[in-house]
């Protein structure tokens, strides 16, 4: 036991738990190896630990996730689905990645599931080209009388390469809370399909479904996709596949940042995707819990299309990953999962009615979901103010557009908060009330930087000294209250 040893624990050595010993035993092992990456990760955990985790989409997993990904799994190549490999020697990932489907057919009582995608982002693309090679290529393959993409002449496949590049997605908006890889211009999704976009309404900042059906109508979308980065409300999937089946779209959702409030049954009923979507997608890393990772869940009539993600859309499978990803949904299907997700989704609500009996705007007023989103206008600030002084503060958040936002995607007018990483941490209702009085008071006391011209900046700003002091301490006497990874402390 070495230089990490003293540099990151107040513990007494006889006094540390065997996942104390274990963890300062393998970073030490790593130092002498690698001194300057031991020494981030060792930086990164007290940096964790002294800070409010805010931001929506992050999360903590257990140390038990960290090892199965940590490990000698990452060595394997495993192409293929289990039993069908294209690679010898793949019996163990065979059995990780066979539980790891079989755990999330039991979480989220789905017809298939596909644990390979890397990430969030990758499982969408391994979705919509499946979806593609599905409606498209398999059809036109079929009109061509051939049997398999490999008959094609050279010129036949041109001719459906054409055509698969020619679909249309239907997807909500960037500025209404979508994610970029739904059709935004600088990703690919917006270069392979033609996309087309939906707001909520900019009154209420609710989706709008009266004008999503009108838009279907007239756009007729081979994908109509549902899901959120920041959106604050619930969607209704049983409304969404309505529309979708009207227009003859394959009905999509993206669910990677409640995918835990599904698992954990928050979302019931017509919140829960799984009865109505064709094919979902999530990450594993959000309210999940697990490893950064991605997964597809569909029905039958998806599976073979899906299952060829990889080479479709994906490099080799991540055996390491996979075996974290399977940990996480053996946590998830344990009660305390489902008590977890339902205390998140009750800290987002006190924590936005505590903000909002101060006088704080939220879009749409509220929160039903695990985030929620400041509109920062009222206080002459722009979201990247807000974002730099609640960070001296020592609470970690995302600045956010809210819709239709003056301030444009660099600067934005809002701040999205998320209650996921601290109720990890045991939080409950009488932190979100204090916290809520930490972030007003912050709001309260940070001002616009003057510039030479005698405009404000909108990335600039100072907070009261004194306001900062007693905020960083509030923050500071929270966080020794609930400990992260107090096994290793
Ligand atoms: C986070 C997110 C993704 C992307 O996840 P990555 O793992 O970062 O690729 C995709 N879609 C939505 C809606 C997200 O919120």
């Amino acid at each position: 036991m070495t230089y990490l040893n003293s540099y990151f624990t107040k513990t007494p050595e006889k006094e540390r738990s065997s996942a104390a010993i274990a963890f300062f035993a393998a970073l030490d092992h790593l130092y002498s190896t690698a001194p300057s990456v031991a020494t981030a990760i060792v930086q990164e955990l007290q940096d964790q630990r002294a800070f409010l985790k805010m931001i929506a989409s992050e999360n903590y997993c257990s140390l038990a996730v960290q090892l199965a990904m940590g490990n000698l799994l990452t060595d394997k190549y495993a192409e293929g689905i289990p039993g069908h490999r294209f690679y010898a020697g793949c019996e163990n990932v065979d059995a990780i990645e066979t539980e790891a489907i079989e755990l999330l057919k039991e979480i989220f009582h789905v017809e298939h599931a596909y644990v390979q995608p890397h990430s969030g982002a990758d499982a969408n693309l391994v979705a919509f080209w499946a979806c593609l090679v599905k409606r498209v290529q398999t059809k036109e393959i079929e009109r061509l009388g051939k049997k398999t993409l490999d008959e094609l002449t050279p010129a036949e496949y041109e001719g459906v390469r054409q055509l698969l590049v020619n679909q249309k997605i239907l997807a909500m908006s960037l500025n209404s809370g979508g994610h970029l890889t739904h059709g935004y211009r600088h990703n690919i999704s917006s270069k392979m399909m033609q996309a087309f976009h939906y707001d909520v309404d900019p009154i209420t900042g609710l989706l709008d479904y009266k004008s999503i059906a009108k838009q279907a109508q007239e756009i007729r979308p081979a994908i109509l996709l549902a899901g959120y980065s920041a959106y604050p409300r619930r969607i209704n999937f049983a409304i969404m596949k309505e529309i979708a089946a009207s227009v003859g779209a394959t009905f999509m959702v993206d669910m990677a940042h409640f995918a835990g409030l599904v698992a954990g049954h928050v979302f019931q009923g017509e919140y829960n995707p799984v009865p109505y979507a064709d094919i979902i997608t999530a990450t594993t890393h959000k309210t999940m819990r697990g490893p950064r990772g991605g997964i597809v869940l569909c029905t039958n009539e998806y599976k073979e299309f899906v299952d060829k993600g990889c080479p479709l859309a994906l490099g080799g499978p991540l055996p390491h990953v996979m075996a974290a990803k399977c940990v996480a949904f053996r946590e998830a299907t344990h009660p305390d999962f489902a008590k977890y997700a339902h205390q998140v989704v009750e800290n987002a609500r006190i924590l936005s009615e505590a903000l909002m009996q101060q006088g704080v705007k939220l879009v749409t007023n509220g929160t039903e979901n695990h985030l929620l989103i400041i509109d920062v206008t009222p206080f002459h600030l722009t979201g990247r103010h807000v974002e730099t002084a609640l960070r001296q503060a020592h609470i970690t958040c995302s600045r956010n557009a809210i819709p239709f936002d003056k301030n444009g995607p660099w600067y934005t007018s809002g701040v999205r908060l998320g209650t996921a990483a601290l109720t990890t941490l045991g939080m409950g209702p009488t932190q979100m009330k204090a916290i809520a009085d930490m972030i007003v008071a912050i709001l309260k006391a940070t001002t616009a930087a003057p510039t030479a011209n005698g405009s404000s900046s909108k990335s600039l700003c100072s907070v009261a000294p004194d306001v900062l002091e007693t905020v960083q301490h509030k923050v500071q006497e929270l966080l020794v209250q609930f400990p992260l990874y107090p096994e290793i402390a």
